[in-house]
């Protein structure tokens, strides 16, 4: 699968990152940190990013639509206050439909003073919250879970004695998946939902303190991975330090598995596990699953590499490139009126000729959503002189949409409702098409320290899903039989 911004490629997208910063006085300069740390989930969403800093309660912030590059530059980033508390959000965000009023962080001022807030995830009763919250009166600009969110804590803010207590309870009354980072006046605040669907982990550099959803941003700032935030854990950094409260943990998790197949950066560690050492265990699984004969391995950059160094030290079959990524593509370029889906894909990904010509091909990608990009890869390499193509993908047939913060919304788009295995075989002319199992897929991150959620490839949801759905998910249920 491609990563994409900004197009209606054949992948899931994933929506969101989040980064907070809460620096010790004046020893580190938290928008240069946040603006790097940005840059380092990048790959989280693309559509739009923001940083928020809190001078002593006076929240600033840049966030416009477009990628890191495109949203800062040195005089926006000049403009900022010099604060000690700092958030930032990347933010794909579904449809195509951001704008610049849904950017985050968000920005709000209520009773006791301004919070920025930024949010990964998606809300399952999001519905019921918008509802009730606008018969209270609220107004919202963004309509995002971000502004849901901020919402709930500013009507309960008065109803207990500080903000952290405050996100607390707020949590209680939010359903789904969130992992969130926000600056009241004096503190930086992260949390987990219950469920812990999305990564968020803690990193300290020097006295400072940096929560953030992957630690490959923990890296880029040179900060030292500390630990995971727990699953319903609120985890709070002020002058004194840091401290938790875990009254929201359940012991029922389910962090989301596609975060290891697909979302995460491969450097990166989450709940204890490797993001690339599982996709190389996804890799091999699938050599034992699905093997044949060929003379090289290669990966769908880039998701797919580390699944294929999996299968060629299982298989013993030479590793190699076949594909080539163009990283420099993004929003601009889709801004250019270049609409046709192949046309992008034949700047982002052309084939390296020489070393497949004449070769017995197996090629790994990480999913199948459409099947448009992996019928146009396997034409790219049979165009090429491959002499054999063999499709092997490191998770198996994506069958049910997610309603936890990745974009696979629609089930009757999805290619393996429509057709069987040996049916997308041929249509999209491999010689061989092999998924790795639910099994397999169990087993790749087995090491992570919580529950995992596979809904979208087992239907096993492990949260309540939007009532509004269910019932068109019954209904079409109901159609089948
Ligand atoms: S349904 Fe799929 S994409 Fe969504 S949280 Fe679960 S594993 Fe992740």
């Amino acid at each position: 699968m491609i990563r994409e911004s900004n197009f209606d490629f054949d992948s899931p997208q994933d929506e969101c990152g989040v980064f907070g910063i809460y620096a010790a006085d004046g020893e580190i300069d938290v928008i240069k940190e946040t603006y790097t740390a940005l840059y380092a989930l990048q790959h989280r969403g693309q559509e739009s990013a923001g940083i928020a800093v809190n001078d002593g309660g006076d929240i600033k912030c840049v966030k416009n639509l477009g990628s890191v590059s495109d949203v800062f530059t040195a005089e926006n980033l000049e403009d900022l206050p010099k604060g000690k508390i700092a958030v930032g959000h990347v933010c794909y965000s579904p449809e195509h439909r951001l704008t610049p009023m849904a950017a985050q962080p968000l920005i709000m001022r209520y009773i006791k003073g301004s919070l920025a807030l930024a949010q990964n995830g998606a809300l399952t009763n999001r519905a019921q919250l918008h509802k009730s919250l606008e018969q209270g009166g609220a107004m919202f600009q963004a309509n995002t879970n971000a502004e849901l969110i901020a919402y709930v804590i500013a009507s309960l803010r008065l109803s207990y004695g500080s903000i952290e207590e405050t996100v607390v309870n707020a949590m209680k009354e939010l359903e789904g998946a969130y992992s969130i980072v926000l600056t009241s006046p004096s503190m930086l605040i992260g949390a987990r939902d219950p469920n812990g669907f999305r990564p968020l982990c803690i990193g300290k550099k020097k006295n400072s303190y940096m929560i953030a959803s992957e630690s490959c941003a923990l890296d880029a700032v040179g900060a030292e991975f500390i630990r995971d935030v727990e699953p319903g854990e609120v985890v709070v950094v002020d002058q004194n330090g840091i401290r938790s409260f875990k009254d929201n943990r359940t012991g029922k998790t389910s962090m989301c598995l596609f975060e290891y197949v697909y979302v995460a950066r491969p450097d990166s560690v989450i709940d204890g596990v490797s993001v690339h050492m599982a996709r190389q265990e996804a890799g091999r699984l699938l050599a034992r699953e699905h093997p044949v004969e060929a003379d090289m391995v290669c990966g769908v950059p880039d998701s797919g590499l580390s699944a294929a160094l999996g299968y060629s030290i299982e298989s013993g079959i030479p590793y190699g490139t076949a594909l080539i990524k163009n990283k420099y593509i993004g929003r601009t370029f889709a801004q250019k009126r270049i609409s046709d889906r192949e046309e992008i894909l034949k700047v982002k990904l052309n084939v390296l000729r020489a070393g497949v010509e004449g070769k017995r091909i197996i090629i790994i990608d990480d999913s199948i959503i459409h099947g448009a990009t992996c019928s146009y890869i396997v034409r790219l390499l049979r165009a090429a002189g491959a002499k054999e193509v063999h499709l092997r993908i490191s998770s198996p047939p994506f069958l049910n949409p997610c309603y936890y913060g990745i974009d696979i919304s629609d089930r009757s788009a999805l290619v393996s409702n429509k057709m069987s295995a040996e049916e997308l075989r041929a249509s999209i002319g491999a010689d061989s098409l092999g998924y790795l199992s639910i099994e397999g897929l169990r087993s790749i991150a087995k090491e992570a320290k919580v529950g995992l959620c596979d809904a979208c490839f087992s239907g096993d949801y492990p949260a309540a899903v939007p009532t509004e759905i269910f019932e068109d998910r019954f209904a079409r249920k109901l159609e089948k039989r």
